[in-house]
C-alpha cells in the first residue's frame, strides 16, 4: 500500500475544518482531519515529500519520521506540526482498513461498544459563531451566496461583535433553557455550555478574576439548564481556562447543587499547579486536555493531580497517541470524554476509537448548528448522529464513510487548495 499522493481541503463552517486525502498505488483513498491551525495546509505540504512512495501501513514510524523533521519546530511538545500529523495519521488508518476491508476499531483492539455517546455542544445558549483560524469572528463566503442569507443562517452564524460589545447584552437565561431542551430532544443524554460568558459585571478582561456577581450569573445559567433538562441529562460547562484557581473554586462551589458532569479547563492549561489546586479543592470533577498533546503530558497532569476527567483531542493528538493516552487514564481509572469540533470525517474516526476506549465517557459534537454537517458524510444510511448516538457499522470499512466532496466543495475556503481541482 505504496502512498502516491497527499492532498488537502478546507471546510469553512464554524471552524475550518481541514481533511487530509490518502491516495495510495491500489487507487485506496483514505480520509483524515486536522484541528484546524493558520497555515497548516502549508505545513501537510511541505511534510508530504517525507511519505511518497513509503508503505502506507506503517504508520507509527512514518508518524515517528514526521514528527522528527519537526522537531525544532517543536512537534515534541504540541502545535501545528502535530495538528498536522493527526491529519494525516487518520488517513492512513482509514486507508489501511480499507485496504484490510475492516471496520477502524478493528485495528485498534475491537470493541467495547459499538454505540458510541455524544454529547452536544450548545456553545454560550444561542446558536454558532464562525471562527477564523485565528479565532476571529467571520460570516463565511457561501452565506452571502443568493438565496443563502435568509434567517437561519443568520441566527446560527450570528458573527460576534467581540467581548466588550457582548458583555453589554443581557443574559437571556430563557434562551439557554430553551437550547437546552431542544438538544435534549433531538435524543442528547449530554450537553454543555460555555461558562465564560461576557457580561456586564466583569470589571477586568484579562485578571482571571471572578466577581461574585459573575459567579451568581453562571450558577443561575446552570441552574435554568438544569431546572430544563431534569437530571436526566447530564450537563458540563467549559471555562476555556479563563479563571484563577481561586475563581474556579469558588464558582465550582456555586455549580455544585446542579449536579455536574464535569467543569472544563477553569485554569490556563500550560500550569500543571494551577489545575492541581482546583481539583484539590473542588467538588465537580474537573475536565481538561484538548490543550495536550502527548502521553507523556497527560502522564505529568495525572500524577500530579491536575485532571480528573481526560479530554484529548484526538485531531491534535492522533488516534495512536489518543489511544496511548486513554490507555495512560485508563491505568488511573479516569475517564475519558474526547474533544471534537470536527466535521463527519474527525467525528467518524474519534468514534471508532472511543469504542475500543473501555474508559470512555462521552465524545463532543460541536456542530449542531451547521447546516451542512451531515450533508458532508457518503455512503451512511441516514444521519450519522442519531438520538444523540454514533452507531458504528461492522460492514462499514475504515472510518466508515466517505467525504462527500461535491458537498465540501460548496462550502469550501475558497483561498485554499480543494485537493487536485482547480479552485
Ligand atoms: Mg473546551
Amino acid at each position: 500500500m505504496e502512498i502516491r499522493d497527499i492532498q488537502t481541503a478546507v471546510i469553512e463552517a464554524n471552524y475550518d475544518w481541514t481533511i487530509v486525502k490518502v491516495i495510495t498505488d491500489e487507487d485506496i483513498i483514505g480520509y483524515g482531519e486536522c484541528f484546524f491551525a493558520p497555515g497548516l495546509t502549508k505545513v501537510i505540504h511541505e511534510l508530504k515529500p517525507l511519505l511518497i512512495g513509503e508503505d502506507g501501513r506503517d504508520i507509527d514510524r512514518l508518524c515517528r519520521l514526521l514528527r522528527e523533521a519537526g522537531a525544532t519546530s517543536g512537534s515534541g511538545t504540541g502545535g501545528i506540526i502535530l495538528h498536522a500529523i493527526a491529519g494525516i495519521e487518520t488517513a492512513l488508518w482509514d486507508a489501511y482498513a480499507k485496504w484490510l476491508d475492516v471496520p477502524l476499531f478493528r485495528l485498534f483492539g475491537g470493541a467495547f461498544r459499538k454505540r458510541i455517546r455524544i454529547y452536544a455542544d450548545c456553545h454560550a445558549g444561542e446558536g454558532l459563531a464562525s471562527l477564523s483560524s485565528i479565532c476571529t469572528p467571520r460570516i463565511p463566503w457561501w452565506m452571502s451566496r443568493s438565496g443563502e442569507t435568509e434567517n437561519f443562517y443568520e441566527i446560527h452564524f450570528r458573527a460576534h461583535g467581540g467581548l466588550k460589545e457582548e458583555a453589554q447584552e443581557p443574559v437571556n437565561l430563557q434562551a439557554y433553557a430553551e437550547r437546552a431542551k431542544r438538544v435534549k430532544e433531538m435524543g442528547y443524554t449530554a450537553l454543555k455550555f460555555d461558562a465564560d460568558i461576557p457580561n456586564a459585571y466583569m470589571r477586568d478582561e484579562f485578571n482571571r478574576c471572578l466577581d461574585n456577581l459573575e459567579i451568581d450569573l453562571i450558577a443561575s445559567v446552570v441552574e435554568a439548564v438544569r431546572e430544563a433538562v431534569g437530571d436526566d441529562v447530564d450537563i458540563a460547562i467549559d471555562c476555556h481556562w479563563r479563571f484563577s484557581p481561586e475563581s474556579a473554586v469558588r464558582l465550582a462551589e456555586a455549580v455544585y447543587p446542579f449536579k455536574l458532569l464535569w467543569l472544563e479547563d477553569p485554569t490556563p492549561p500550560d500550569s500543571i499547579d494551577a489545575l492541581a489546586q482546583v481539583t484539590r479543592r473542588s467538588s465537580v470533577p474537573i475536565a481538561t486536555g484538548e490543550n495536550h498533546y502527548t502521553r507523556q503530558q497527560f502522564y505529568d497532569l495525572i500524577v500530579r493531580g491536575g485532571i480528573q476527567i481526560a479530554a484529548p483531542d484526538f485531531q491534535k493528538t492522533g488516534l495512536l497517541e489518543g489511544k496511548r493516552i486513554a490507555d495512560l487514564a485508563e491505568t488511573f481509572a479516569i475517564p475519558v470524554a474526547p474533544h471534537n469540533i470536527s466535521s463527519p470525517i474527525g467525528t467518524m474516526a474519534s468514534a471508532h476509537l472511543c469504542a475500543t476506549i473501555p474508559n470512555f465517557l462521552a465524545l463532543e459534537h460541536h456542530g449542531i448548528d451547521v447546516p451542512f454537517w451531515e450533508e458532508l458524510a457518503l455512503g451512511w444510511d441516514g444521519p450519522i448522529i442519531r438520538d444523540g448516538y454514533i452507531e458504528l457499522d461492522e460492514e462499514k470499512p475504515g472510518i466508515g464513510i466517505e467525504l462527500n466532496e461535491d458537498a465540501a466543495y460548496r462550502y469550501r475556503r475558497k483561498d485554499e487548495p480543494f485537493f487536485d481541482r482547480l479552485v
